[in-house]
């Protein structure tokens, strides 16, 4: 059992969050289950606790508002800690799902690399892949590895949003269908790739959970939520001896940006 480790799970009162929460539990890690909603929040961990998962706290977390300062600043909290963002509908700035580990990170960076063993996971999508990126100075600043930064990825999001404003979306060869959710996973992935390089000292993936059934897709999706949360619930508890980083993932196999 992996006692002495701490995860915090953002989105996590339904869907493949709550089953993330769910499969560490199980594995005797802390979860600190975060809801943007406290009633939705509070009940999942009742459902938790009924199910017999006694370690599992709630947070309230809004990955869209900024974190308050000092919530998670408790080293001893911390020392094993994995971060999950499970992520959000994009339909705005605000709501990229890059930005949950945007705010996140900002916050738990400094504990997280106080551990040997902190691993971040972003929930992303396959829809998120390069291939699926045809704007042209997008697909190139994004397939840039060595060259990505955060102030560049801002600014490919604040262009698309201008685009998305101004009626441009398939002049500019954005993705015509669901394009804020593809340049918003599309952009966590970049985030994914800075964050690895920037904190060697932290495992940071990205993984695709697959077409899962939930409320995300009117559950339509054609996986449950007990095999999707495997990938993520993997790359938080990755051997030191074996972790990857700077990686994506579609669910337990490593593959390709
Ligand atoms: P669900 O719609 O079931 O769950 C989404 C969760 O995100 C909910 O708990 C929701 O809370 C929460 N959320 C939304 N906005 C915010 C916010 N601003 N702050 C905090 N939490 C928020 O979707 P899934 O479980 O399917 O999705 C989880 C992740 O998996 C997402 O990142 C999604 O993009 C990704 N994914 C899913 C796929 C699928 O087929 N299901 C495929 C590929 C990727 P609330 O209840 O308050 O709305």
């Amino acid at each position: 059992l992996l006692c002495n480790m701490i995860a915090v799970v953002t989105g996590s009162n339904k869907g493949i969050g709550l089953e993330i929460c769910r499969q560490l539990a199980s594995k005797g890690v802390l979860v600190v289950l975060t809801a943007r909603d406290e009633e939705r929040g509070l009940e999942a961990v009742k459902s938790l606790k009924v199910s017999g998962f006694s370690d599992v706290v709630f947070h309230q977390l809004d990955v869209v508002d900024d974190l308050n300062s000092n919530m998670f600043r408790q080293p001893q909290q911390v020392n094993n800690a994995g971060v999950l963002g499970s992520g959000v509908k994009a339909e705005d700035r605000k709501n990229f799902s890059y930005s949950v580990e945007d705010h996140l990170t900002e916050a738990l960076i400094p504990i997280l690399e106080q551990s040997s063993s902190a691993r971040i996971v972003n929930v992303s999508s396959t829809l998120g892949k390069l291939k699926f990126i045809l704007n042209e100075k997008a697909k190139k600043e994004l397939g840039d590895v060595d060259g990505l930064t955060e102030e560049k990825v801002e600014k490919l999001v604040e262009d698309f949003l201008e685009d998305v404003k101004n009626d441009l979306v398939e002049t500019k060869h954005w993705p015509p269908l669901f394009s804020a959710y593809i340049v918003s996973k599309a952009a966590l992935n970049a985030y994914t790739r800075i964050l690895a390089k920037k904190y060697p000292k932290i495992a940071t993936n990205a993984v695709c959970p697959g077409f899962t059934n939930t409320d995300i897709n009117d559950s339509t999706g054609i996986f449950t939520v007990e095999e999707a949360a495997r990938g993520p619930v993997m790359l938080a508890l990755l051997p030191d001896q074996q972790r990857p980083s700077g990686c994506f993932f579609f669910q337990t196999e490593m593959s390709t940006f």
